[in-house]
């Protein structure tokens, strides 16, 4: 069922939330210390909308991105991702969406230094139990959309900051996942690099997906349709891109 109502272009899912968060509560405990980094989080996005979500650091920004990719769950409150309460999922269903619905891609690359860059790209492909030849030719595929064709065989230490975010994006879009979720992906970037990693989540957008991209940047914030504003744990605005990015 998930992956019918997660498909871009299913038919039902133009005004379906694809993502509703309600009474959203996160706590974390460090001993005996508890912080409340989600403090009842109300939130739905809909299939196919550019989301930026804003707010300064420690805000709580990281933790919805995490409960909003099943990295995380929720200590109370209901997230459902197409219709499912995700907190009636197991580990393995978890894992199961993560790899073939939602391409991930952090402020840090998270690329393994070892593997060449084609072999990071199949690694959801490997997950996800693609044949051989299929990953490498995805995988070299997804490269060549990312402008590094003629660098699938070298290692992230051989490639610049952008390029191998570049390859993060690549990996996030080589499963053709319908949500794409960005945690600061520009925040280690210089502004030319900043701005071809902006324009591969733009063309990602255009192509149906879901995209959410979480930056403190609110040039980068006005690219998307809509902003939601965190604050200490709570959404303190929502609406249009530039409106409330500036
Ligand atoms: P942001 O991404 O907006 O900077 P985070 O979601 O990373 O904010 O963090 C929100 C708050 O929750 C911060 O105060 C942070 O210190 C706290 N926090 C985040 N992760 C953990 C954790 N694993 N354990 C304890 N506290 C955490
Ligand atoms: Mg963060």
């Amino acid at each position: 069922m998930t992956e019918l109502l997660l498909a871009p272009g299913a038919p039902h899912a133009a005004d379906a939330p694809v993502l509703e968060l309600v009474g959203a509560r996160k706590t974390y405990r460090t001993g005996a210390v508890e912080f409340e980094a989600l403090r009842g989080v109300d939130l739905r996005i809909t299939t196919g909308e550019y989301v930026a979500v804003v707010g300064p650091s420690g805000s709580g920004k990281s933790t919805l991105m995490n409960v909003l990719g099943c990295l995380d769950t929720l200590t109370a409150g209901t997230y459902r991702l197409a219709g499912e309460d995700v907190s009636a999922l197991d580990e393995a269903e978890l894992a199961r969406i993560r790899n073939r619905h939602i391409g991930f891609v952090f402020q840090q690359f998270h690329l393994l230094p070892a593997l060449p860059a084609w072999r990071n790209v199949e690694l959801p492909l490997v997950y996800g139990g693609v044949p051989a030849a299929e990953r490498r030719e995805r995988a070299h595929d997804a490269l060549a959309r990312v402008g590094l064709g003629d660098r699938v065989d070298n290692r992230p230490g051989e490639l610049s900051g952008g390029q191998q975010q570049r390859v993060a994006v690549a990996r996030a879009l080589v499963g053709d996942p319908a949500l794409v979720l960005a945690d600061e992906p520009t925040g280690n970037l210089d502004s030319t690099s900043t701005a071809d990693v902006l324009s591969l989540l733009d063309a990602l957008h255009a192509a149906g997906r879901t995209v959410v991209l979480i930056t403190h940047e609110h040039d980068v914030a006005a690219r998307a349709g809509r902003v939601v504003r965190v604050a200490d744990g709570e959404v303190v605005a929502d609406g249009p891109g530039r409106a409330v990015a500036s």
